[in-house]
């Protein structure tokens, strides 16, 4: 894995500076595939575009600013304002949230922010070392009614005519509780070589097991 250079924006609120990374190369050693479709490439890092200002809180898209500059990660001639600007992070559930209700980035389609509200509850329980039964992504009982309702609210964004979607409307479903559906969902997938992903999620629905597992 090879860094590309830094990028520095400025806040389009406040003019704070932040600084962003990037990739030359990378590859796909350790590749991890989850249930919910997400993928993660511990040597291909992905960089956030919708991201905040860590000052003022203000959400925005980096794609839809210019970068007033740009430094190599070995340059140490770089201004140490620069060097010193705030990382670029990926939004968090309250942020992705605040989207959705306070109509920030509005070129960014629901489906998008509602995925990664689900993605986002999905990594308390795919990073967690705990082992046991009981391990559940929520905080709190309200916690566990805006995820529902999130839940809810992206089924219907997504597609039954398109097959990664259809898999991922049947792990909404067996997020849910929802057994039978998520069963009869992905039943309907006729290409053979697919069986081993059926096995999976009809063995988890069998199972009781509501919650994101690894694939591969
Ligand atoms: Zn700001």
């Amino acid at each position: 894995m090879l860094p590309g250079p830094y990028y520095i924006y400025k806040c389009p609120n406040c003019d704070n500076l932040l600084r962003k990374s990037s990739l030359m190369s990378g590859n796909t050693l350790g590749l991890q595939i989850f249930s919910d479709g997400k993928n993660i490439r511990p040597m291909l890092p992905e960089f956030p575009d919708l991201t905040k200002c860590k000052k003022c809180n203000t959400i925005f898209q980096l794609s839809k600013l210019k970068h007033i500059g740009t430094y190599e990660w070995w340059d140490d001639k770089t201004k140490s304002r620069w060097k010193n600007a705030d990382q670029v992070d990926f939004l968090d559930i309250e942020d992705y949230f605040r989207v959705l209700n306070e109509g920030f980035a509005k070129d960014i389609k629901e489906v998008f922010i509602r995925k990664q509200i689900w993605w986002a509850y999905n990594d308390r329980i795919r990073y967690c070392s705990k082992t046991e039964d009981n391990v559940t992504p929520f905080v709190d009982a309200n916690d566990e009614i805006r995820w529902r309702e999130n839940c809810n609210k992206l089924i219907p964004l997504l597609s039954l005519y398109d097959l990664d979607e259809r898999i991922m409307i049947a792990e909404l479903k067996r997020n849910l509780g929802d057994f039978e559906d998520c069963i009869y969902i992905i039943e309907q997938i006729w290409d053979y070589e697919l069986n081993w992903l059926k096995d999976i999620f009809i063995n988890e629905c069998k199972k009781g097991n509501r919650w994101v597992v690894q694939l591969k």
